[in-house]
C-alpha cells in the first residue's frame, strides 16, 4: 500500500530499486517485461484457455507465459491446474497438465536430493569434456549464428525464452561447445524471470544425459521446423546444426550409439 503511495511510475520505482539493490545485480537497472502480482497473475491465467496447446512445441504456440508467476508464488500449481480442468478440455487440457507435472516432478527431486541437484545426478553418458565458464561469445550474442544469437538476446532483453529455445540453447551449449551445463544453469537463473533451481538444473541436466539415459540434441531441421523456418531461412552461417543426427552423434559424441535412431 505504502509502496503505491510512493511512486508514480514505473521508472521511479526501479530508479529506486536499483539504488536500493545495488551491487547484487549485473548492467543497469531496468523494469521487467513481465508485470508481477496477484491482479496481473489472474489476468494471465483467465486470458489462457489451452487452445491450440498441442501445438506447444513450436515457438510460435499460444503458450501460457504462467511460468513466472509460479515461480514467485502469485500463483499456485493447485489453483492453475484447477483452473485448467474447468476451462478446457480433451488433449490438450490433459498436454497442459502434463508439463505441469514435470514442474511438480522437479520439485520433488530438489526436495530428496537438495542442493545435489547441483553436481552430476548421474555420470554422463558420453566421454564428455565440458569445460567452465560460458564463454563471452555466447553471453554477448555474437557466436555469429543468428538463431543462437537470437536465443541469447530475448534472454536478456526479456527474460523469457520458450521450452523449445531453451532446450535448443542447452544443447548448443553443452554438445556443440562442450560448456559445462552448471555453467548455463547460471547464466539462465541470472536472467531468466522464473528461474528457479529444480526446473532450471534439472532440466539443464535432462539435456546433458546426467539426469536421463541419452542426451538431447536437436540438427537444423528441427529448428527450422518448429520455429517456421525463422531463422533459418536466408541464414548464411556456416551451420553446425545442418547435418543428420546420425552425424551429429558421431561428431558431437564420439561414437554411433543408436540414440538416433
Ligand atoms: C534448459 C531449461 C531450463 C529451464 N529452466 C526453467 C526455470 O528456471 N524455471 C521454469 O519455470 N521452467 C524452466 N524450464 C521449463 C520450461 O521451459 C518453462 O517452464 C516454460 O517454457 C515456461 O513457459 P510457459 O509458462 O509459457 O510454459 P507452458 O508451456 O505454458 O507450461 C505451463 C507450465 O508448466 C510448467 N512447464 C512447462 N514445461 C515445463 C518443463 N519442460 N519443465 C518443467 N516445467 C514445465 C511451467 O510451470 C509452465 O509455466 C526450463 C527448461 C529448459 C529446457
Amino acid at each position: 500500500m505504502e509502496f503505491k503511495q510512493q511512486f508514480s511510475s514505473r521508472e521511479e520505482i526501479t530508479t529506486y530499486l536499483g539504488q536500493m539493490f545495488k551491487g547484487l545485480y549485473t548492467g543497469e537497472p531496468r523494469a521487467p517485461a513481465l508485470h508481477g502480482g496477484r491482479s496481473a497473475s489472474l489476468a494471465q491465467l483467465e486470458a489462457f484457455k489451452a487452445k491450440n496447446y498441442g501445438r506447444r512445441n513450436h515457438t510460435n504456440a499460444p503458450v501460457s507465459r504462467l511460468s513466472a508467476y509460479l515461480r514467485h508464488g502469485q500463483l499456485s500449481m493447485l489453483e492453475v491446474a484447477e483452473y485448467i480442468r474447468s476451462h478446457s478440455q480433451g488433449r490438450e487440457r490433459d498436454e497442459f497438465l502434463k508439463q505441469l507435472t514435470w514442474r511438480d516432478f522437479f520439485y520433488l527431486v530438489l526436495e530428496q536430493k537438495g542442493l545435489k541437484v547441483l553436481e552430476n545426478l548421474e555420470e554422463p553418458k558420453y566421454p564428455m569434456r565440458w569445460v567452465q565458464p560460458m564463454p563471452d561469445d555466447i553471453l554477448e550474442a555474437r557466436t555469429n549464428l543468428p538463431c543462437v544469437d537470437a536465443w541469447v538476446s530475448k534472454l536478456v532483453d526479456t527474460g523469457y525464452l520458450h521450452n523449445h529455445e531453451r532446450l535448443w540453447f542447452a544443447a548448443y551449449t553443452v554438445h556443440f561447445r562442450q560448456i559445462h551445463w552448471q555453467a548455463g544453469f547460471a547464466f539462465f537463473r541470472e536472467h531468466l524471470l522464473d528461474g528457479d533451481i529444480a526446473s532450471n538444473a534439472l532440466s539443464w541436466q535432462w539435456v546433458a544425459s546426467t539426469f536421463s539415459h541419452k542426451p538431447y540434441f536437436m540438427n537444423k531441421d528441427n529448428i527450422s521446423k518448429f520455429s517456421s523456418n525463422q531463422w533459418c531461412a536466408g541464414c548464411r552461417a556456416k551451420c553446425p546444426f545442418d547435418k543428420t543426427y546420425q552425424t551429429l552423434e558421431r561428431e558431437l559424441f564420439g561414437a554411433d550409439y543408436g540414440w538416433s535412431s
